[in-house]
């Protein structure tokens, strides 16, 4: 495609749905996952805020365990297997920003990736900062191998926390000629505020996503449809 040399991919939860993995439920007005453990609903401000790991770690370890464990039943859909073709394809600049926390584009072999919430296969130490990778269930009290702390904390980043590399990506964005949002509702930010800065800096924007997202009006295009007949798509008519 002409004069597109940068192109900066957001995804969400909805690139994983046919996975597999469950995206937010909402019920009047508030926020739910079922992971499918056999637990009620799990709210997002009970599992998802620092607050919520303070008042109650055994209850976010255990959702982020289940979480964690229900990574080696999924596996990665067309839409992930089609941004690694790009990945690997690609000769200009690319960076996929995920604000997923699962490990369905590395594991499809996507690598110019940037996980902005953080993973589940990593442990973050909330006394030194130390990243880990981390597989199996982490008890609350967990030591740190670099400080010795009792402080070893799912590595995600909970609402009212800093994503990570946002200055990387803010640069990334005003360099970009083309973004591209994949199953996000646009209701999360600061990624939701992507496709506007993108634009502002002179970028195409195109959006693609099973119904509007709540920033539609942003983007130049919105394909609605599943991620797994959109994505690859778009991909084969980009190198094509
Ligand atoms: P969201 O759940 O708010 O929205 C998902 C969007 O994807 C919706 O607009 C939905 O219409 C769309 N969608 C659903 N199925 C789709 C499909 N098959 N193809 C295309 N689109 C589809 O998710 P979000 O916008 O990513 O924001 C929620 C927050 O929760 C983010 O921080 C997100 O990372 C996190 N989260 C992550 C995961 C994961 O790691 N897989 C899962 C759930 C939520």
């Amino acid at each position: 495609m002409s004069g597109i040399h940068n192109i900066v991919v957001l995804t969400g939860a909805g690139i994983s749905a046919e996975s597999g993995v469950p995206t937010f439920r909402t019920k009047n007005g508030v926020n739910y996952w079922d992971i499918g453990d056999g637990h009620d609903d799990y709210r997002v401000e009970d599992v998802c805020t620092p607050e919520a790991l303070a008042a109650d770690p055994d209850l976010v370890h255990r959702f982020y365990d289940a979480r964690r464990a229900a990574l080696a039943t999924v596996e990665p859909n067309a839409a992930h297997r089609a941004l690694a073709r790009l990945d690997a394809a690609w000769p200009g600049a690319l960076l996929i920003v995920t604000q997923n926390v699962d490990d369905l584009h590395e594991r499809a072999g996507a690598s110019r990736l940037l996980h902005m919430h953080g993973e589940l296969n990593s442990a973050l130490c909330a006394a030194c900062g130390a990243r880990v990778p981390w597989a199996g269930d982490m008890p609350p009290g967990t030591r740190c191998d670099a400080c010795g702390g009792a402080a070893m904390r799912p590595d995600i980043v909970f609402f009212g926390e800093m994503p990570y590399a946002m200055d990387r990506i803010e640069r990334t964005l005003s360099d970009a000629d083309l973004f591209v949002s994949i199953g996000t509702s646009g209701a999360v930010y600061p990624a939701a505020g992507f496709v506007q800065t993108a634009r502002y800096h002179g970028a195409t924007t195109l959006e693609m996503n099973l119904e509007p997202s709540a920033g539609s009006a942003y983007f130049h295009e919105t394909r609605l449809g599943p991620a797994s007949g959109l994505v690859p798509a778009w991909v084969e008519t980009l190198l094509s």
